[in-house]
């Protein structure tokens, strides 16, 4: 029967993609692309003539009721996004879960991806995160978000377009104040750069040169301190032993 792959493209170096990858786009029937034109250089490169559809957040109802179809039809699909992993803050959703739904059989390739490449060169914990896409664009609704971070022992990743990021940064230290953040910027490009340190340090270097606001952007915000204020071990168990005492 025929597949959906799911098939993850570079996030800037084009040596990133995978043999794999390569074969399988080569092979299929159909690539469906975020954005044909931007994916027609990709194919290009690597000398892939498969014919290509578009599927966008605009119009993923029908074309995956229409992929569906062809599908079923024997004819097999690959699916990739502008750059990185499909469905990671990008389409796809809605045809891997109509698949599923139908018995389709969906097959993910492992590759590039924005969120697992900044945070594991991050020097943040990464025994537990939580990736949560992009920040919202109001700035209560984003303060709402970031409080609920105030706590949070475990590292947060949030994807962020250069117009905003200075805004986010700022917002990070209004809510967040001294917390440990890694921006992450061009990643795999020839000026892939980390900034660490709190929000003051970022801002300082997103101010420095116009230049540094450019490009894309991975923020990532290390965990709260555990147990600032919690009470000393052997005070624990004096009152622990004291309880035992009482009526
Ligand atoms: N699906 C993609 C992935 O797997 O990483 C993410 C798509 S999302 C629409 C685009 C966002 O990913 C950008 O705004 C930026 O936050 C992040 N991103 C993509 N490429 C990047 C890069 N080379 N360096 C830093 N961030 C990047």
């Amino acid at each position: 029967t025929a597949t959906l792959y799911i098939v993850p493209t570079p996030i800037g170096n084009l040596d990133d993609i995978s043999a794999r990858a390569i074969r399988v786009l080569s092979e299929v029937n159909w690539i469906a692309a975020e954005d044909t034109r931007h994916s027609a250089r990709l194919l290009q490169h690597f000398s892939i003539g498969t014919k290509t559809l578009s599927l966008h957040e605009h119009n993923e109802d029908k074309r995956t009721a229409m992929l569906c179809e062809r599908l079923k039809g024997g004819e097999s699909v690959a699916l990739i996004s502008d750059a990185g992993t499909p469905l990671i803050s990008d389409p796809g959703f809605v045809l891997v879960r109509k698949c599923r739904e139908q018995g389709i059989p969906v097959s993910a390739l492992p590759g590039p991806c924005a969120a697992i490449t900044a945070l594991s060169a991050s020097g943040l914990p990464t025994d537990k995160f939580a990736f949560e896409g992009f920040l919202p664009v109001k700035t209560q609704a984003r303060e709402g978000v970031l409080s609920a971070l105030l706590d949070r022992t475990f590292t947060t990743v949030y994807y962020e377009a250069p117009r905003r990021i200075l805004d986010t940064v700022t917002d990070i230290q209004r809510v967040l104040g001294e917390r440990h953040i890694v921006v992450a910027k061009e990643l795999t490009k020839t000026f892939e750069t980390y900034v660490s340190g709190n929000a003051q340090d970022v801002i300082d270097y997103l101010n420095a040169d116009a230049a540094h606001q450019k490009g894309e952007f991975v923020v990532m915000i290390g965990p709260a301190k555990v147990n600032e204020q919690a009470i000393p071990s052997e005070a624990m168990s004096l009152l622990q032993t004291l309880c035992e005492y009482m009526p």
